[in-house]
Formats: C-alpha cells, structure tokens, sequence
C-alpha cells in the first residue's frame, strides 16, 4: 500500500515558520532557515501543505517499503 510522505521544495520555502505553528504533532522543525522533517512523527494531515503561502510542502505517494 502506498503511504503519503511529506516533501519540501528548499527552492520554495521562505523559512516562514507558518507550517510549523500549524502543526499539532511537532513534526516539523525550524532550524535557522532550515526546516526539517521528523516523518515518524508526521501523519500526513495536510495542514501544513494547506498553510504554506508559497506552496513548498507537498505530500507525495511512497512506494513499496
Ligand atoms: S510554510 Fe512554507 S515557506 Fe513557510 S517555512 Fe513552511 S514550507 Fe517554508
Ligand atoms: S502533514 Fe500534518 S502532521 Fe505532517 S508535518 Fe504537516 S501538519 Fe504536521
């Protein structure tokens, strides 16, 4: 079964932090201009993808595994 797994377009993303305020599980982290991924803690709610001005976050199928 394909499972949803979030990405980050780094030409995209501004570092805005607003996916991170909309986050209710803590997966992502800002780090300076950084931001990072914890996909153990992600359940691919799509909040993130949904409040990002700049349409960097995507959640995309994963194959396999
Ligand atoms: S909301 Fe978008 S632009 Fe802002 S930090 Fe998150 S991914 Fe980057
Ligand atoms: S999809 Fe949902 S759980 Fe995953 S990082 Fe975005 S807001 Fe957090």
């Amino acid at each position: 079964m394909a499972e949803l797994k979030l990405h980050i377009d780094r030409f995209k993303c501004a570092a805005c932090g607003a996916c991170v305020t909309v986050c209710m599980r803590d997966a992502l982290i800002l780090w300076g201009t950084w931001l990072d991924i914890r996909h153990e803690n992600c359940n691919a709610c799509s909040s993130c993808v949904n409040i990002c001005p700049l349409g960097a976050l995507t959640l995309e199928e994963q194959k396999g595994v």
